[in-house]
This record gives structure tokens, C-alpha cells and sequence, in this order.
């Protein structure tokens, strides 16, 4: 563990690595359980199968949580994460910066 001792892997051009990243963060999914009818909401790849940890059971897809992939924002697309715009009047996540709909920075909330 020397001080000195470059980082190799950044030290890598792009894509020679084992194993490449994905350019678009994954999409978030809206899942149930079918026999409670919990519903949790988490990343998921397409043609991955997932499985509630407590009962073992499929998870059912049941939609996509908005805003699509790839966006800034983590929050699901819903009236207490959204804020108007003081540009454009359009509704923005509220831990944007800038405006998903006309780019402008937005105001800092309180
Ligand atoms: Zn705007």
C-alpha cells in the first residue's frame, strides 16, 4: 500500500476494463409481492428476475417509477417531489438544479 502507487484503473482507457459499465442509469421498477400485495419500488435490469427476500416469491412488475432512466433526478414522478419552474412554469423534480424542460437553473429551496 504504497502512497505513490498510481491507480491503475483509471490509469485505463475506457472500456478495457472486464467488465464495461452501462451509460444509462438503471430504471427503477414498481415490483409486488403477489400473495401480500407489497409493493416495493428498485433497480432492476430487464430479463433479471427478482425475488422478495422474506417469502421467496416472483415479484411481479407492475410499472415503471417515473422519471424514466436515464434522468438526474431519483425521485418518483409525484406531486410532493415536484416544484413549478420559476422560468418556464413546467414542473421539475425538486432535487434538480436546472430544469429538466428548459435547462435553466432553478432557485435554491428552503
Ligand atoms: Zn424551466
Amino acid at each position: 500500500m504504497g502512497r505513490a502507487r498510481p491507480d491503475f484503473r483509471r490509469l485505463l482507457p475506457a472500456g478495457t476494463g472486464g467488465r464495461v459499465r452501462a451509460v444509462t442509469p438503471p430504471q427503477r421498477y414498481r415490483m409486488r409481492v403477489p400473495q401480500t400485495g407489497r409493493e416495493i419500488i428498485r433497480d432492476a435490469e430487464p430479463g433479471t428476475i427478482y425475488v422478495d427476500r422474506e417469502s421467496g416469491e416472483t415479484l411481479t412488475i407492475v410499472g415503471k417509477v417515473l422519471p424514466l432512466s436515464p434522468s438526474k433526478s431519483r425521485l418518483p414522478w409525484a406531486v410532493e417531489h415536484l416544484r413549478f419552474c420559476p422560468w418556464c412554469d413546467q414542473l421539475a423534480q425538486r432535487d434538480l438544479n436546472d430544469c429538466p424542460s428548459c435547462g435553466r437553473r432553478m432557485d435554491p429551496l428552503d
